[in-house]
């Protein structure tokens, strides 16, 4: 069903592909707030600023006019967007009724932490729920890097990969499969290598091996997940 309406989808789209323009896009920032302490974000909850957020209105204003502007794909980003959970899902039912076909967001998986209290596999299951009643099309989780303890480390999530592993049985069981949101950084190697414009032949091919040893681990770990 899902291959028919994405087939159905390009068909529509074909003459302004044919154009050499690609369908839009509307990617609203919901919010700066975040929960997390990525070394690389200037949004990390560490950073002392006024933060924001936008209110229901104001994303219905902007979808609205996305949807007239015939948009296929609405994503939903932060900081974390989940922090603001209720007003993210009502605006994620507002866009599937406006007819966009791929609704997007994700998180950074605060969520998914404290998985061995009570109560973790029902909360997770009534979540989702939600996501699949919503039309939500993709639903992102970022990951790191394959290295468990580093990823953690990272956002300051502790014990978040364990909660992640619980919750996609859970998500399985409802037809949620989450993909694994990547930011390619420094954590995928190990080693401390860097790149000027006077490096070697050796250096940057060094580089590159470390980097698709990187990636293959990563895709092996999330893949396994
Ligand atoms: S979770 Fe996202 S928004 Fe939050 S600190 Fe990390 S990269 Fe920034």
């Amino acid at each position: 069903m899902m291959v028919l309406s994405f087939a159905k989808d390009v068909l529509v789209s074909l003459p302004s592909l044919l154009r050499g323009r690609t369908p839009g896009q509307l990617i609203i920032q919901t919010t700066d707030f975040c929960n997390a302490t990525c070394p690389q974000c200037g949004m990390r909850k560490q950073e002392d600023f006024k933060r924001t957020r936008l209110d229901v209105d104001a994303m219905k204003r902007i979808i609205d006019r996305g949807a007239k502007n015939k948009v296929k794909a609405l994503s939903f980003t932060g900081g974390e967007p989940f922090l603001f959970q209720k007003d993210l899902m009502e605006c994620i039912r507002y866009g599937r009724d406006k007819k966009i076909p791929y609704i997007r967001t994700g998180t950074n998986g605060y969520m998914f932490q404290n998985s061995n209290k009570q109560g973790f596999v029902e909360k997770m299951r009534e979540f989702a729920k939600e996501l699949k009643k919503s039309g939500l099309y993709t639903f992102w989780i970022s990951l790191d890097t394959w290295d468990i303890l580093e990823h953690e480390k990272n956002r300051g999530l502790d014990g978040v990969v364990d909660g992640i592993r619980t919750a996609l049985l859970v998500f399985r069981e409802e037809g949620i499969f989450p993909s694994a949101n990547l930011g390619i950084n420094r954590t995928i190697v190990k080693k401390k290598i860097g790149l000027t414009s006077t490096s070697s032949i050796a250096e940057r091919e060094q580089f590159y091996e470390a980097y698709v040893e990187g990636f293959r681990r990563f895709y092996e770990f999330a893949a396994g997940m």
